[in-house]
């Protein structure tokens, strides 16, 4: 190993993560990772969400101008604004790579960031791509592509029952399929296109860990990306447990000394990610039914996260003061330690794909919530495959179903299971990390790979 370590030294690598926070978390793991066995690190990002390089001293950041218009980044329109950033900052990357990066022996990008790809074979320099989704998520987008080609999108103007499942796609329903609430449909399926076209990639490396989706893992190796290798490294959040944090938002840690004085397994943590927003009137059902479940509970609550935030600070306090010391309400937690705490039970989540693999990681039961793109498949492998979890199916969200939920969840007999469960899944994953387990195995095997470029 240390001989590999010496020769790695002199290979630098460059990473492109996409600038959302749910995929510059695996990017900067996998960074951190790579680093520690000898790779010299670069990281290029975007101005927009940009990263704070005083946190990770040990690599050299590159900042890509992505001239995007404010107007665009108001619009919150994610698919049309990903568009740009692949256009824009193209010719950025290419000047870096023909001068301080000319040295770049592979690029690792995130799927998104697609012209990566292209700019890295303009070098003749490998590149690699990291998806950030679950196989399932990729297969998915595969079907809404195949609908939109037919013209058969957005679904529910061709009359078909939302509730049907997709052929060969189980547990996914028609209404369970990956298409976001923030994009236009065109803009979106435009973007899958080019995440889904790898003929500048090298090899895939898949945030997911194979005994969560075996067939799903068969079926993309044998039937979709037979030419090239896939590496399946998940949970990457675990293969680098101790790198500094890649919060865009400060996490307030005085939520950590809260959990300490609470009993096991007795407090709700509710997050519904960096990107999901909720009307005024959704805010105040979440807030009556944490408050009338009698459950403690560790709400974040993201600025901005609300619509028309006018009041929000008001409505909160009031509720803080309703739920007194059993309630604890931030802007951003640190998440993957509040779920590593002994007093956690349950996880209400977005379920988003990084919140998935954390709350399994640690053996933290789901109450599912899921709002757009991926999250509600993803809620449907945690409810009906994996049986870690139940989802609040309605679609506005009620004080009272939410109430009836967490019981279920925290208190109740089917909660117990749930939570029986989601332990043997955090024993499972220990495993996979263990020496020879399948992240393990495969995170060396990524190594071998580049290093025989
Ligand atoms: N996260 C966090 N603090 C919070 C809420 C979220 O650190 O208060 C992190 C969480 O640990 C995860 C990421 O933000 O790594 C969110 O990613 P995910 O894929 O779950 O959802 P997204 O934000 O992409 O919808």
């Amino acid at each position: 190993m240390e001989k590999i370590r010496e020769v790695a030294k002199q290979r630098r690598l460059l990473l492109v993560p996409c600038p959302y926070q749910g995929h510059i978390n695996p990017m900067l793991h996998l960074a951190t990772y790579l680093h520690r066995n000898g790779f010299s690190i670069a990281i290029a990002h975007t101005s927009f969400n940009s990263l704070n390089p005083n946190r990770h001293p040990d690599f050299t950041f590159i900042c890509l101008d992505d001239r995007l218009p404010d107007d665009l980044v108001a619009s919150l329109d994610i698919a049309k604004l990903l568009l740009a950033v692949n256009d824009n900052c193209k010719a950025s990357l290419k000047e870096a790579m023909a001068t301080v990066l000319r040295d770049v022996v592979c690029v690792i990008h995130d799927e998104i960031m697609h012209f990566c790809g292209e700019v890295a074979s303009g070098f003749g320099v490998r590149s690699l791509v990291l998806r950030t989704n679950s196989i399932s998520t990729c297969i998915a987008r595969s079907v809404v592509l195949q609908l939109h080609a037919e013209g058969r999108l957005p679904l529910l103007d061709e009359g078909s029952s939302m509730e049907d499942e997709v052929p060969n796609l189980y547990p996914l329903r028609y209404k369970d399929l990956p298409v976001s609430a923030h994009s236009d449909i065109y803009q979106s399926t435009k973007l899958v296109h080019k995440m889904h076209d790898l003929t500048t990639s090298s090899a895939v490396i898949w945030n997911t860990i194979p005994f969560l989706e075996p067939s799903e893992l068969t079926q993309i190796k044998t039937k979709i990306y037979n030419q090239i290798p896939i590496f399946a490294i998940g949970p990457i959040h675990k293969i680098s447990p101790t790198s500094s944090s890649s919060s865009l938002l400060n996490e307030d840690s005085a939520c950590l000394s809260w959990l300490h004085k609470k009993p096991s397994n007795s407090v709700i943590y509710v997050s519904l990610g960096s990107v999901a927003r909720l009307t005024n009137h959704e805010l105040q059902e979440m807030a009556w039914g944490l408050v009338n479940s009698n459950q403690p509970f560790l709400w974040v609550v993201r600025p901005g996260s609300v619509r028309g935030s006018d009041g929000i600070g008001f409505i909160l306090e009031e509720f803080q003061k309703k739920a007194g010391d059993r309630g604890c309400i931030v802007e951003w937690a640190p998440q993957k330690e509040v779920l590593a705490h002994s007093a956690i039970g349950g996880f209400l989540s977005h379920c988003g794909w990084n919140s998935t693999l954390e709350s399994l990681s640690e053996g933290v039961p789901m109450l599912c919530r899921p709002y757009s793109g991926d999250q509600r498949g993803n809620s449907r492998y945690i409810s009906c495959v994996w049986r870690v979890g139940l989802t609040l199916e309605g679609h506005e969200l009620n004080r009272n179903e939410l109430e009836k939920g967490i019981r279920k969840l925290m208190v109740e007999e089917e909660g117990k299971k749930m939570r029986e469960k989601a332990v043997d899944f955090k024993r499972k994953i220990e495993d996979c990390l263990r020496e020879n387990g399948s992240c393990a195995r495969n995170l060396k095997e990524l190594v071998d790979f580049i290093m025989s470029f």
